[in-house]
């Protein structure tokens, strides 16, 4: 059982912000900031690494278009689309998904912060991450 497929079932209501035969979106349940929406494909995948290219493409397709609706529309001043694969990332819905979340000033509701770790021997990190 998937909620996600749920709603795409429409067995469960949600807002639904755009649609099209590859993707849903719909206002996130709780709004991070004003206008918060997820995104995700229509075919269940556990999350973007185990997805088929065309379903992610199609998810970042829409995403852009839901962040237009929020500049043009909610007058955000920006937008992040971001996307938590598995638990340790923060994953609690296992159907991918991308959240699309309007910025609207230093004052709103989500921080994010890059902190720079230990130093890195970046020759070590790209032999390493290249495999
Ligand atoms: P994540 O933590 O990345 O897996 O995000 C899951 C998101 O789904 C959370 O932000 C939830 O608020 C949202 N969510 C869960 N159930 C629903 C629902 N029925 N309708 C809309 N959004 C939901
Ligand atoms: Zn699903």
């Amino acid at each position: 059982m998937c909620i996600f497929c749920d709603i795409i079932d429409h067995k469960i209501p949600s807002r639904v912000v755009y649609e099209n035969d590859d993707v849903l979106a719909i206002l996130d349940i709780s709004q991070v900031t004003y206008g918060h929406t997820i995104v995700m494909p229509k075919k269940h995948f556990r999350n973007i690494l185990e997805a088929d290219d065309k379903s992610v493409s199609e998810c970042i397709k829409a995403a852009r278009i839901v962040s237009g609706m929020a500049v043009n529309n909610c007058h955000a001043k920006g937008v992040n689309v971001l996307n938590n694969c598995g638990e340790t990332a923060g994953q609690t819905v296992d159907h991918l998904h991308f959240h699309v979340i309007p910025r609207y000033g230093r004052n709103d509701s989500i921080h994010i912060s890059f902190n720079p770790s230990e130093k890195q021997d970046l020759d070590a990190v790209l032999a390493m991450l290249k495999g």
